[in-house]
């Protein structure tokens, strides 16, 4: 499509938008009366007018039955989750038993690694990606060393080759077959939080299952953000958070996959707890655990419904919506954004570098953008202009073009303050 940076034409591209009506059903925060240009969808979403109906619905079950809203609420809450396994695995790509909702995500994490970080003598390396976001960092640390290993040892970090801002598929590979039959796991971010660098996620799980390891992804990023075929893929586990593209709140609760090869291995190691317990015999409360034959066999305690109630209302948009209909105008408005950003550069005579991959393949709804010039004046001088971007350092802002509620004249007109931000500054 051949774009033009003009308020006209990104009102074309919105009057012809099929999912412009969702827009209408987020709140935007407002700076200096004016509703902002929301880019950091990637941290936390907006929240839906719809969510607040599906609380209120848990807090009057609440009031009006208590205990027996477990049992009589509309909803019930003893099987609350049980709602979330249709719409998830539409999202992820997953059999309704592969998918359940529990805790947060890094402890989801955790727990998983329970399962599928088993150690041996010779077979005790990780694989993640170097970089990692700081919690996936830490997690692998101590898991390693719980287990009585140095990280120096057993965890081998995937490198940028120098110069580069993205991790190449075949260094990967080349990783993987060097480790060898020392691989225990492969994790990784299946989208790179930093410059939005999507993995070739079926690609990567079989070449570290061919190895003999098994194979976790972190889909903070991923999910509600791209095409995931996590069943096909063939995905020993994969965890995300629901706060993020899922805009479900700040510190909401996570969603979790195992693959259906898992569900009757009773001999792999998990952490337990009643929820995970089957549910024909859980309020039985017999000593031994006999765990449900799925996800949810790897819950443990029963669930916050107070903070599933947003979610549910997040899974249920996106149900309606379908990844197809956003995955299409994702690619749109993050090329438009792509567009904007290369016309604005070259206005301004080079400032900005985007770091993000130029292919569509290799990336989502995020590009990241290296700041060449003041760097940090101009996030602050573009927060106060009414554009709520993200700062990492040491000189990058990240802009999340979300599908769902950002517009094309949004696009346009970020262009036209950051322009004006950085002609100010000179
Ligand atoms: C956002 C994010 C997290 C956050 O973890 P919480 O346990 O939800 O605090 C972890 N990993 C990655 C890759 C993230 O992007």
């Amino acid at each position: 499509m051949e774009f033009l940076n003009t308020r006209e034409f990104a009102q074309q591209l919105d009057a012809k938008d099929k999912l412009a009506k969702y827009r209408d059903e987020f709140l935007f925060p407002h700076v200096n009366g004016k509703q902002v240009i929301y880019f950091t969808g990637n941290s936390l979403g907006l929240q839906p007018k719809r969510t607040k109906a599906y609380v209120d619905e848990v807090m009057d079950d609440w009031a009006k039955l208590a205990v027996e809203g477990h049992f009589y609420a509309d909803k019930p809450w003893w099987d609350y989750q049980e709602r979330f396994a249709g719409p998830l695995s539409k999202i992820v790509g997953a059999l309704p038993s592969e998918v359940t909702v529990a805790n947060t995500l890094t402890v989801n994490l955790h727990l998983l690694m329970v399962s599928f970080y088993q150690p041996t003598a010779k077979r005790f390396k990780i694989i993640c990606e170097e970089k990692a976001f700081p919690s996936d960092q830490y997690m692998i640390k101590s898991q390693v060393r719980f287990h009585g290993l140095e990280p120096e040892d057993a965890i081998v970090e995937i490198k940028r080759r120098p110069g580069e801002h993205n991790i190449r598929l075949e260094d990967i590979l080349d990783t993987i077959k060097q480790v060898g039959d020392e691989l225990a796991l492969l994790l990784i971010g299946g989208v790179n939080y930093y410059t939005g660098q999507v993995f070739d996620m079926k690609t990567i799980t079989k070449a570290a299952q061919d190895a003999g390891a098994y194979v976790g992804w972190d889909l903070a990023h991923g999910a509600g953000n791209i095409n995931l075929e996590l069943h096909d893929w063939n995905v020993d586990f994969a965890a995300w958070c629901s706060y993020k593209y899922m805009n479900s709140g700040p510190g909401n609760a996570s969603g979790l996959f195992v693959h259906e090869m898992h569900h009757n291995d009773l001999d792999l190691p998990r952490f337990s707890g009643w929820w995970g317990h089957n549910k024909e015999r859980r309020f039985l409360m017999e000593p031994n655990f006999d765990p449900v034959r799925g996800a949810e066999g790897w819950q443990i305690s029963n669930l916050p419904i107070l903070s599933l109630a947003p979610y549910l209302a997040s899974v249920e948009m996106f149900d309606e919506i379908g990844m197809p209909a956003l995955i299409q105008k994702r690619d749109v408005i993050t090329a438009y954004l792509e567009f904007i950003l290369h016309e604005i550069d070259r206005e301004v005579k080079g400032h900005f570098e985007i770091i993000t991959p130029s292919e569509p393949a290799e990336r989502a709804c995020q590009l990241s953008v290296f700041l060449h010039g003041e760097g940090r004046t101009l996030f602050d001088y573009l927060m106060k202009n009414g554009v709520i971007t993200d700062w990492r350092e040491p000189n990058v802002i990240r802009l999340a073009p979300v599908p769902l509620y950002c517009s094309y004249e949004d696009m346009y007109q970020f262009g036209q303050i950051l322009k004006a931000g950085i002609l100010s500054h000179r």
